[in-house]
This record gives structure tokens, C-alpha cells and sequence, in this order.
């Protein structure tokens, strides 16, 4: 048997010269496939989402354990939320939530870039990784700088490592793709705490990190969703003087987890009254808002 040539992969590499590791994201039909449930998504919204989900599928494949990894990104634009729901080790899911007319107006005046469409909020990111670990939350502050530099951020903050992250999503002819390609400072010195006892920490920062960010920037939007720029091709271009290792690409699918059970649990929370707004004829019908299935109960069912 040959397998099908993997198109939705995350691709994990080092550069051992530079002291730093990083993630590139390749998705296609992974992204065609969760999209066409939501295909009365404006395209600039699909494009959001579709970086999203490269970012949630990045930051996942940095985590061993199994689990389940939730992005959220809540914000005040036009675009209100938009999640990403990664079951460990491969299965995504995304949705998102938006104004028409706000989107409608955004197209119109020309102002769809992702922070744009976003404004302020918040990202936050939960992860429930399995009996032995407690669930954490980390959360980040959008005020209008995008999604990019969020993700640096959060990974700044929640974990005080120093990242330049980079996203971007584009439709041609009717199919996605969607690129991502963070990089991550690993010092020998890792982090000095400030001196004057302030919460923050203050990262020492050397020349192979700052060389390495300015790498990352060169390359342009347009330069990174080129069909023939992989991942690969482009931490080749850019790191393979400073001894660059690629590890085995990551796959990962479109998929979602839900199931008769657990719908079933949460429709059985609801209070009475949305209960009562849900049921006809006795019956409750609930739509899976991630793939649109149906799951049908007898009102004493979710009692
Ligand atoms: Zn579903």
C-alpha cells in the first residue's frame, strides 16, 4: 500500500546553532474539511478560523500527553469568537462566531486583516490533559495586535519562552491552505528575573535569538502561502547553515468528537426553561455546533 502523500502536517525542527526549536504548519483539506461545515462563513472569517486553527494545531503538538487542547479567542470586532477544540494526538474541530453586518461592513471598507477582524479580548487556551494532570487555563490579552503576536505573548507569559510566531491563510480555486511557522528561543541562561522584584521577567536577549527573529520576518505573507514553500523549503532556506534538524512531520485531521453521550450530558444542564424552548413534541433536537449532526432525545431522556 502508498500512502496517500500526508498534506495536513505539523513539522517539528531544531536549530542547534541558534539555540532555538520551532513547529511549521501545512493544512489543506484538513482545513477544507472543517470549513465545509460552516460554509455560511464570509471568506475573511474562514480565513481567521484557518489560522486559528494552525496555531492550536502548533501549540498542541508541542504536548506529549493525551488530552484535549481548547482555543479560545474572544474578542470585541467584528469576529466575536473563534474556537479551536484539538483532541490529542490529531483530531480538530473549530468554529466561529460573528456579527454579519459588522463582517459585511469590514469586507466592504476593505479592513479584514485578522487583527482587524478581531479587535480586542482575549485568547485563552485550555488544556485538559489527562486523570494525572489538573486542567490549566492560560490567558493573553488581545488589544488590537492580532493573532500573531498574541500567540508570542501567551507563549512569553505562560511559559516564558520567547516566540516569534507567524500565520497566514488563503483560499485558491476553492481549496485552503493554511501555513504557520513559529520559532522558540531555547538560552543556555533561560531567564533572569527583574531586578527590581516586578512580576515580569525580563529575558536576556542574544544575537543568535535576534538573528533568528529577523529571518522569520523577511519572509513575506505572500512569500509563505506559495504552494511550493512547505514548511520544509522554508526552514531550509532559512536555518540550514546553523545545523537544522527536521523531525518527522505530525499528522493531523479533521474530525469531530461528538457523540450521542455527550450531548446527550450537556442538553441535560440546561435549565428547564431552554429545555422547554428546545422540545417539540416531546421531543429534543439538538445540532452539533462544530459539524452541524442532529442528535435527536425524548424530553425524559435529558431530564
Ligand atoms: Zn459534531
Amino acid at each position: 500500500m502508498v500512502h496517500a502523500m500526508t498534506v495536513d502536517y505539523i513539522l517539528p525542527f531544531h536549530v542547534e546553532n541558534l539555540d532555538i526549536r520551532g513547529r511549521g504548519a501545512n493544512f489543506t483539506t484538513l482545513i477544507d474539511e472543517v470549513l465545509e461545515h460552516h460554509t455560511d462563513y464570509p471568506e475573511p472569517v474562514q480565513r481567521v478560523l484557518a489560522e486559528c486553527i494552525a496555531f492550536a494545531a502548533m501549540f498542541s503538538s508541542n504536548l506529549k500527553s493525551e488530552g484535549r487542547v481548547i482555543m479560545q479567542v474572544q474578542t470585541t470586532g467584528p469576529i466575536r469568537l473563534c474556537v479551536v477544540d484539538v483532541t490529542l494526538p490529531d483530531k480538530i474541530r473549530a468554529l466561529a462566531r460573528f456579527d454579519d453586518e459588522r463582517v459585511a461592513k469590514a469586507i466592504k471598507s476593505g479592513y479584514i486583516s485578522t487583527s482587524a477582524l478581531m479587535g480586542r479580548g482575549h485568547l485563552a487556551i485550555t488544556m485538559d490533559l489527562g486523570k494525572s494532570l489538573d486542567r490549566y487555563q492560560g490567558v493573553v490579552a488581545i488589544a488590537g495586535q492580532g493573532l500573531e503576536r498574541a500567540a508570542d505573548q501567551y507563549f512569553n507569559q505562560s511559559e516564558q519562552i520567547p516566540t516569534k510566531m507567524r500565520l497566514v491563510a488563503k483560499k485558491t480555486d476553492g481549496k485552503w491552505l493554511a501555513r504557520g511557522f513559529f520559532i522558540q528561543h531555547l538560552p543556555k541562561m533561560a531567564v533572569q528575573k527583574d531586578m527590581d522584584g516586578g512580576d515580569g521577567s525580563e529575558v536576556i536577549e542574544d544575537n543568535h535569538w535576534a538573528e533568528a527573529k529577523a529571518l522569520v520576518s523577511t519572509v513575506e505573507d505572500e512569500e509563505m502561502i506559495l504552494a511550493d514553500v512547505t514548511p520544509e523549503k522554508l526552514a531550509f532556506r532559512l536555518f540550514h547553515e546553523s545545523d537544522l534538524r527536521i523531525y518527522p512531520k505530525m499528522s493531523f485531521k479533521a474530525q469531530c468528537t461528538c457523540s450521542r453521550d455527550r450531548l446527550q450530558a450537556l442538553v441535560s444542564q440546561f435549565s428547564h426553561e431552554e429545555k422547554a424552548d428546545l422540545a417539540i413534541e416531546g421531543k429534543v433536537t439538538v445540532d452539533c455546533d462544530f459539524c452541524g449532526r442532529k442528535y435527536e432525545f425524548k424530553a425524559e431522556e435529558v431530564n
